[in-house]
């Protein structure tokens, strides 16, 4: 076993961390999440730099990274900010992925080029108003009609939808299949006529809308069909993966972002005539905060490592999810306690990192899903140990 994160990587993340303290300082990301505005400048600059395309093949303009250090990637943006790894990651780590895992050449040629520069935004449409964890109760219809489709429903919490080019539309193409089984994907212009976007008021992340999308007899293009027809859930299942591990990454992100913040002000404020990290009260929770980190990242690049390796992953995605999104909340607690009054100051990221960090244990699937996916997975094997 190697533990070592390696040289390169550990330059990496050095370097991200000085891109993002330069450009994404935590005084600009808080005004533009209180002024709700689009990170865009900021966006491009990500582009610049190379990481919109570590998911993107070479030869379509990006600069694949290997899984770990996609996670690395995943948790210096979190940290940055909710805004940014928001409008980050439905584009480039879940339609991109897609589009390079599924789609066609001509789609490969269209999108993959776009999405590495960052010209090119994709935001997911997968969840409905009655249509969350069941995914079988998917309504937004297709219907093909000659060389294209009509989209008729409605999605929500679609993250990124009035700012992105494309929207990845999961759709239901086959009225008639039961279950998951008439379900496809459209990669929909976000301009076509029929497409409205309502930005929904939230709690985080504000400057990048997650909002609800209305199709009404929306023509789009057969050729924008992602994969088989029908294939839809398959699809979806296998990104699910990944989408998990870097969900549990980008905890880790914001996890890593507020212990340093508390534990710089542990060694500096004083009470009783002592810096507060000699009170043993707010050592332990500084420990504690140490251990799940520590903790979450080995479930998390455990789970990465063996993407990298092919190796399926169902079981221990779902685990590094649970582990770090449910850790990371009890530290961001713990980091607010360690400062006192002071966690509640805008200055500070960690206010916002409290905001931001329940999402984690609901986005990509929540975590009762995944318990339930491992409590399968436990289930159809004859083994019960399942670490290589
Ligand atoms: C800020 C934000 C951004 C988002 N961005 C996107 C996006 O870009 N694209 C997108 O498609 N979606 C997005 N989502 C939606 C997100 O993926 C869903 O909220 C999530 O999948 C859960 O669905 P739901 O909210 O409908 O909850 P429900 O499925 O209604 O679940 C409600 C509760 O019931 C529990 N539950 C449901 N079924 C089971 C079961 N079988 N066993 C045990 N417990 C169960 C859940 O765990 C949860 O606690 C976003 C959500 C938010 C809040």
């Amino acid at each position: 076993m190697d533990f070592e994160l390696g040289e390169e990587r550990r330059a990496l993340r050095q370097t991200l961390r000085s891109f993002f303290q330069r450009e994404a300082p935590t005084a600009e990301i808080s005004r533009l999440d209180r002024e709700a505005i689009f990170p865009r400048e900021i966006y491009n600059k990500m582009a610049e730099l190379g990481l919109c395309g570590i998911t993107i093949p070479e030869q379509y303009g990006g600069n694949p990274m290997d899984e770990i250090s996609r996670c690395v990637v995943m948790e210096e943006i979190a940290r940055a900010g909710g805004c940014l790894i928001y409008a980050f990651a439905p584009s480039v780590a879940f339609c991109g992925v897609g589009i390079e895992r599924y789609g066609s050449e001509e789609q490969k040629e269209k999108f993959l080029p776009g999405i590495a520069s960052g010209k090119i935004r994709i935001a997911m449409g997968l969840s409905e108003p009655n249509s969350g964890s069941d995914l079988a109760s998917l309504a937004t219809s297709a219907v093909r009609d000659g060389d294209n489709y009509l989209i008729n429903g409605q999605k929500i919490w679609t993250t990124g939808a009035d700012t992105a080019e494309y929207i990845m539309a999961f759709v239901r193409t086959d009225r008639e299949a039961p279950g998951h089984r008439g379900l496809s994907i459209l990669l929909v212009d976000r301009t076509t006529p029929g497409i409205s976007v309502r930005p929904i008021p939230k709690l985080a992340a504000q400057a990048t809308h997650t909002c609800e999308v209305f199709f009404d007899n929306v023509v789009v293009p057969a050729a924008n069909l992602l994969g088989p027809v029908g294939g839809g859930a398959k699809m979806i299942f296998s990104l699910l993966d990944a989408e998990r591990v870097y969900v549990a990454a980008q905890a880790c992100g914001i996890a890593q972002g507020a212990f340093e913040q508390a534990l710089t002000y542990a060694k500096q404020r004083k009470q009783f005539g002592t810096e507060i990290i000699n009170l043993q009260a707010v050592g332990h929770m500084l420990a504690e905060i140490a251990s799940e980190i520590q903790a979450s990242r080995l479930v998390c690049w455990h789970a990465a490592w063996r993407l990298d390796q092919g190796l399926s992953c169902s079981t221990e995605a779902s685990i590094a999810k649970i582990v770090a999104t449910e850790a990371t909340t009890r530290c961001i607690g713990k980091a607010m306690q360690v400062m006192g009054g002071y966690s509640y100051a805008l200055e500070f990221p960690l206010e916002r990192f409290w905001r931001e960090t329940k999402l984690y244990e609901i986005a990509g699937g929540t975590n009762q899903i995944q318990r339930n996916i491992i409590v399968k997975n436990l289930l159809a094997r004859d083994d019960i140990d399942y670490f290589p």
